[in-house]
């Protein structure tokens, strides 16, 4: 019985991990279940598929038991035929100076095997145009990468010219090498900015690489450009002049209809404060209507949900808004008493004002 029960208890963690990748990818694969599972830490797939020398094939990372590993298996099976999903194939390469390498997943490279850990599945009422582009997606190689160099000087692996800071270089099998070892002297630096200009840049030039820098108060990798042809660059400028305007005017376009809705929905979350707390101020009610839309104009805000008009949003706005104009709430806290003692202490004269606008 406790065996019988661990068993279900298996299976229940297999499908919860693979309706969760399935949602989050669109699509899933064995290497996504046994990360999302704890199997298989990220770190490792993420060395392996950058082409780290510590990583030559991924199997020995995957940490869990034979009996365990098999039964996992058996349950994505199962639950991969009970969702009706269809396989697609992907690739795993990576994108080096040599050209699209292959990685291995297994040690021996059994093709059997790597295809099976290969094959992802996604749901089979896909449209046509939709599964092309997962397909397209899952078979892409990750971006060759340049790093502008930030820590101390050294000097390239292959040829020994140094590399100073400020140096793009190249990392292969965790050894730097300079933009002419690496075969990307050709290129030239297109830095950030100009999102159209690098859209179609790099969609005219056969090689290009992003560039990264390592910003160490943030401890990450940053976007700096990306490395294109030259005569690249030149199309892609050609293009964007001849559609500058189109572009400009469609720019435009998208801000005013934003700010017709943001207009509409401060109008009517007025309303709705003045129909839920009738005696509070007309001015008052615009005030917290404007603050709350300007709050959520954000990326998050935008969504309906967060847009929504129910009772119990509004009247949390309401709340806070009282709290910082009727109450002595923002100065117990430039006293420093802490945000929950404050919150205790101005509670009555929060309740005071509320019953005074519901009446
Ligand atoms: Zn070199």
């Amino acid at each position: 019985m406790n065996n019988g029960s661990s068993q279900s208890n298996l299976r229940q963690r297999v499908v919860e991990a693979a309706e969760a990748v399935l949602e989050r990818d669109g699509s899933i694969g064995p290497l996504e279940l046994l990360q999302k599972m704890g199997f298989l830490h990220p770190a490792h797939v993420e060395g392996w598929r950058k082409g780290n020398e510590y990583y030559p094939f991924l199997e020995k990372w995957i940490q869990v038991g034979p009996e365990k590993f098999r039964k996992t298996l058996r349950h994505f099976e199962e639950w991969v035929k009970g969702r009706g999903l269809q396989p697609i194939e992907a690739s795993y390469t990576r994108r080096g100076p040599a050209g699209t390498e292959e990685l291995r997943v297994t040690n021996d490279g059994h093709p059997q095997q790597e295809k099976f850990y290969r094959t992802h599945y996604a749901p089979a009422d896909l449209s046509k145009r939709k599964s092309t582009s997962l397909a397209a997606k899952l078979n892409r190689p990750p971006d060759l990468v340049v790093f502008i160099k930030v820590g101390e000087e050294g000097n390239c692996s292959e040829c020994g010219a140094p590399l100073l800071q400020g140096d793009h270089l190249l990392m292969e099998k965790g050894q730097p090498l300079c933009l002419t070892c690496a075969d990307l002297e050709q290129l030239v630096f297109l830095p950030s900015g100009d999102m159209a200009l690098t859209r179609r840049a790099r969609k005219h030039s056969p090689l290009s690489a992003v560039v990264v820098r390592f910003n160490r108060s943030r401890k990450r990798y940053e976007r700096q450009g990306l490395l294109v042809a030259e005569q690249a660059i030149a199309k892609a400028e050609a293009e964007c002049t001849a559609d500058a305007p189109e572009r400009a005017a469609a720019r435009a376009r998208a801000a005013l209809l934003r700010k017709d809705e943001d207009r509409e929905f401060i109008d009517a979350l007025t309303n709705k404060i003045l129909e839920l707390f009738p005696r509070c101020p007309s001015a008052e009610a615009r005030d917290i209507a404007e603050h709350t839309g300007l709050r959520s104009s954000g990326r998050v805000g935008r969504s309906a949900a967060g847009r929504k008009l129910d009772d119990t949003a509004v009247e949390l706005a309401v709340i806070a808004h009282i709290r910082h104009t009727h109450t002595k709430y923002d100065e117990l806290l430039m006293n420093g008493v802490s945000r929950l003692d404050a919150r205790a202490q101005v509670r009555d004269s929060i309740d005071y004002v509320l019953q005074d606008w519901r009446a």
